[in-house]
């Protein structure tokens, strides 16, 4: 089978590379490991995705995705405007509903064994997961939406090497049976000044979002809480590191955590990999703590449940590929427009560390862009990355890889294939 464009990976950036390139009119193929669309946005829970001010660049996916999800009750906006509120589960079938109008052929839990470099462009040897069937498919164009640059890696591509942190992975839930306006009524009253509490009715439902940090940089309303809460046992000292909550689109009583951080294991494990496992591990049990300290100190809580674990791990980064240029943070401080523009953003550089007081939230005072020359690779011109693993500075990638630009990633790269081929 012979396509204009491969794109491997259907989270935010791959599903709107794919969506954009099929709507231009060329022959695409989705494939994905998974068993659905959205990456971290539905396997990793997180929702809603962040209000961007300034984003008004490739957006067209984004807009059509608010009008379908609309249509299907699958979002709503909030009283900050922000219209992106999305319901993780109905979300799915919304995505596939979009490829299918724009006649984009989708290949779900299928794994890539094989690239090879031909005359045609790139040779796909891919298995099926569940019926281990064997497909050979010839792309002009290869995109990786992977997030973790898989397909540079099959590749033996090399990936960029300047960072000497880590952003900290997080294991995102769902509690339901929540009573939602006894909570909003509760928090607005302890956290009068709204430091970090907002609350609305949508549709004749209350929704709210409030935070907990671990960082001593700021008044937190909940502080006297989880200090109880520490000192009675219900939680450890690193239960507290980040606690993040917002309700979510039409399911009336359940709350999204953007936590627990998963924080290096106090006996150090002797391989890597052992030691992410152990981590996911210690992960639930994080959770189970934080859904007793809310059980027992938040009000509202008193009959939550865990009704939703993650099945994705929530990493912010892992490697990013060598592009033709690299994204750095002097593009972001000087806010410079390059002469091929994939989006446009104000988003600060937001490095999650797994220190107190270690992160990073710098705010610019001024929109700043990304370069085109930043998706493709230094290599190949036909071989583009989208998304987390975009060719950029440790840095500056914890300012560009929230999901409103990894959508306008996959955007910019589409049209510049459509442009391509298209003329
Ligand atoms: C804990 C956490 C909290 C965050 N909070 C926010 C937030 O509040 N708001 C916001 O806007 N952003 C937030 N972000 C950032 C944002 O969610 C991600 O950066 C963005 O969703 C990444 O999208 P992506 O398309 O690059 O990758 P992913 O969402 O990771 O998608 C990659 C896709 O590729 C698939 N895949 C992987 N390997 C293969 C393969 N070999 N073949 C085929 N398919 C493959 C995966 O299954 C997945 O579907 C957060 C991130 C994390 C981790």
């Amino acid at each position: 089978m012979k396509y204009d464009v491969v794109v491997a990976g259907a989270g935010a950036a791959g599903i709107s590379c794919a969506w954009n390139c099929a709507r231009a009119g060329l022959k695409t193929l989705l494939i994905e490991k998974n068993l659905h669309c959205g990456g971290l946005m539905t396997s990793g829970l997180v929702i809603p995705v962040m209000k961007l001010n300034s984003l008004n660049i490739n957006t067209d996916f984004f807009e059509a995705l608010i009008n379908a999800a609309s249509a299907q009750n699958a979002c709503h906006t909030y009283s900050d405007g922000n219209r992106a509120w999305f319901n993780p589960e109905i979300i799915k079938s919304v995505f596939d509903s979009m490829l299918q109008d724009v006649s984009c052929d989708i290949l779900y839990l299928v794994s890539t064994r094989d690239i090879a470099i031909t005359d045609y462009g790139f040779s796909l040897d891919l298995i099926t997961d569940v019926n281990l069937l064997s497909l050979r498919i010839d792309t002009k164009h290869l995109v990786d939406g992977t997030g973790d640059g898989k397909i540079f890696e099959k590749l033996n591509l090399e990936f960029l090497k300047d960072n000497s942190e880590k952003q900290s992975t997080s294991m995102r839930f769902l509690m339901s049976g929540v009573d939602c306006k006894k909570f909003a009524d509760w928090i607005c009253e302890i956290d009068s000044d709204r430091n970090v509490t907002t609350s609305c009715e949508v549709n004749g439902q209350t929704h709210f979002s409030t935070a907990y940090t671990w960082d001593t940089n700021r008044t937190w309303a909940l502080k006297p809480y989880f200090e109880a809460a520490i000192a009675d046992g219900t939680l450890v000292d690193t239960d507290s590191a980040y606690f993040q909550i917002f309700t979510v689109a039409g399911m009336k009583d359940a709350v999204a955590f953007n936590c627990p951080r998963l924080l290096p294991p106090q006996k150090p494990a002797s391989d890597e990999a052992f030691e992410l496992s152990q981590q996911i591990i210690e992960g639930r049990k994080r959770i189970n703590r934080i859904a007793a300290f809310c059980n027992k100190y938040l009000n509202g809580f008193e009959n939550a449940y865990v009704s939703n674990i993650s099945d994705m791990l929530g990493v912010r980064e892992t490697r990013r590929i060598k592009p033709k240029k690299v994204f750095t943070v002097a593009d972001i401080e000087s806010g410079i427009k390059p002469e091929n523009i994939a989006l446009a953003s104000d988003y600060p550089i937001d490095v999650h560390s797994d220190k107190k007081d270690g992160g990073e939230l710098k705010f610019t005072k001024h929109i700043w862009y990304l370069p085109l020359e930043a998706l493709i690779s230094e290599k190949y011109d036909n071989l583009f990355a989208v998304g987390r693993c975009l060719g950029a500075e440790f840095r500056a990638q914890a300012a560009v890889r929230t999901q409103m630009n990894c959508f306008s990633m996959g955007e910019a790269v589409a049209k510049h294939i459509a442009s391509k081929i298209n003329g």
